[in-house]
């Protein structure tokens, strides 16, 4: 897309404390939103700001570091799409910006009879969405993985390993150099609508935008009520937690080595990720956490937790999950049970193999009749966007989501 939008005629005036576009969050969706919007509208005022010291601190920064395929997602979903196209533009911007990434392939492993029907579904959804997919036997398994037993698996050539946090950081310097402001330390508290333009206002003092793109990711739904719009989910937050290999143990993992996923949910089950640091880091795992942002177990946030507990979509998810739910909170206490689960894909794994690493916190939409928004989900204002459903593979799919949310509002500008 061209910058052929008048702006003047969108009611788009620049003055010296209005922006033409204010992106609130800096992980990678509002980075990447930032960045095809100077590249759209190469004269407009572009605003973004952080809350944190830093970008991408939340989930982007917290994530496994996987450049998807796009196997997983429902063909003909944004999800399938945009893991497809963004996985291909990932790899062109990290050989072009000299960002370290590896395209090492993964598999996915059947380990129990009942997975054999559950595996083909995935090649066959692989194949609905145009990946190059490979049925491969366990024999053959052992020549990629030798320390992986299963009963038979699928290879997908085109999963790769990048750090999220290094390509924010790019993103970042190319918004700054085609002369957008970016702010840190910058939470938006309140959002006030005047004549033409909106009021962000902040801890660092008010900003004036024409356009308000909302990428606030575990905190979006919130951010959308500000300016006044009703999502019609809430976030729910899920934590998923890390081991790693010690390094003596490191040799038992080649690449990335998936189970089978329960179709029913969109997390993919703890599996073992190669990192690009060289580290093995083997989860996460999926429990509900009762801080937005906490990354410990024993986090706790009164509103967070009220807002989940209260919240009618909640107990829905819980009454038809209360099983997998539990099961999730046995594995998160007790690394024997998170033990137990790996060792269905290398046997040999022990206890004292792995210590505990890092975590990160999902923000997945829940629907007030208990649906996991399965899709990404753009929500559209008066003059603004919501981004409320970004999970995974939203890092992977970055660089389409972005031209994505550009290309809604410019619809939205000529209405
Ligand atoms: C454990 C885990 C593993 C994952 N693994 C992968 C993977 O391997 N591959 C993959 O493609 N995806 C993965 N994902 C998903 C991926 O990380 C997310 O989909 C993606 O990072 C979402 O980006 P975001 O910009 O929407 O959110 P975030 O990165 O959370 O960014 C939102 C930002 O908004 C800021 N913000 C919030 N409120 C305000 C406010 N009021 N004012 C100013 N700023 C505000 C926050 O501080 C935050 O920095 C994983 C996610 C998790 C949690």
């Amino acid at each position: 897309m061209s910058a052929n939008i008048d702006l003047s005629a969108a009611g788009v005036v620049t003055t010296q404390n209005l922006y033409d576009f204010a992106v609130i969050g800096g992980g990678i969706v509002g980075l990447s939103a930032a960045m095809a919007l100077s590249r759209n509208y190469p004269d407009a005022r572009i605003l973004v700001l952080e809350k944190e010291s830093d970008w991408a601190p939340h989930q982007t920064g917290h994530n496994s570091g996987v450049i998807h395929s796009g196997i997983y997602y429902k063909p003909g979903s944004l999800k399938a799409k945009f893991s497809r196209d963004g996985n291909i533009s990932l790899v062109d911007f990290c050989q072009k910006h000299g960002i370290d990434y590896e395209i090492c392939g993964k598999i996915i492993v059947a380990t129990e009879p009942e997975e054999i029907r559950l595996l083909e579904n995935l090649y066959q959804r692989g194949l609905a969405n145009e990946l190059k997919v490979e049925k491969i036997t366990a024999e053959e398994v052992k020549e990629i993985e030798p320390h992986v037993s299963c009963l038979t698996a699928i290879r997908v050539p085109s999963t790769g390993i990048v750090s999220y946090k290094q390509v924010c950081q790019k993103y970042a310097e190319l918004v700054k150099i085609n002369g957008g402001e970016l702010r840190l330390n910058t939470k938006v508290k309140k959002i006030v609508s005047s004549d033409r333009t909106q009021i962000l206002e902040t801890n660092q003092g008010s900003f004036h935008a024409n356009f308000i793109v909302n990428c606030a990711g575990l905190q979006s739904d919130r951010v959308a009520k500000l300016s006044q719009v009703n999502p019609q989910v809430q976030i729910v937050p899920f934590r998923g937690e890390y081991y790693e290999l010690t390094p003596e143990k490191r040799y038992l993992v080649k690449h990335l080595i998936y189970p089978v996923p329960n179709p029913n949910f969109p997390f993919l089950g703890v599996h073992f990720t190669r990192m690009i640091d060289g580290n093995i880091h083997a989860g996460p795992n999926a429990v509900l956490s009762l801080k937005r942002e906490g990354y410990r177990k024993t986090d706790i946030d009164l509103r967070d937790a009220a807002e989940v507990f209260t919240y009618a979509g909640f107990w829905k998810l819980a009454a038809k999950y209360a099983g997998v739910g539990i099961e999730e909170m046995i594995r998160s206490f007790s690394k024997a049970a998170f033990v137990k689960s790996l060792q269905r894909l290398i046997p040999e794994v022990q206890a004292q193999d792995l210590v505990p690493s890092h975590a990160g916190v999902r923000a997945q939409a829940l629907t007030n009749d208990g649906k996991l928004v399965d899709d990404f989900l753009l929500v559209k204002g008066q003059n603004t966007l919501h981004v409320c459903n970004a999970p995974s593979p939203a890092a992977t799919a970055s660089l389409a989501i972005g031209e994505a949310i550009a290309l809604q509002i410019a619809e939205q500008l000529q209405d």
